[in-house]
């Protein structure tokens, strides 16, 4: 399983995350910050065949609202 590395919104950790799988992003998920709980969204693209994660808050705008 491929993992993505995030920097968490809330407490600026950096930790990993499963990638999805390349066919089906881009794609945006809810996760839970495994350093401070807090919920966040992550934004997963591609990016010359590499899978890569943005982690954003619930109250910022994404891609997708
Ligand atoms: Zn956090």
């Amino acid at each position: 399983m491929h993992a993505v590395s995030v920097t968490c919104p809330s407490c600026f950790e950096e930790f990993d995350v499963p990638a999805p799988a390349a066919q089906e992003v881009p794609c945006d998920v809810d996760y839970d910050c495994e350093v401070c709980c807090r919920p966040m969204r992550i934004y997963f693209d591609e990016d010359g065949g590499e899978i890569t994660g943005n982690a954003y808050g619930l109250g910022a705008a994404g891609v997708f609202g």
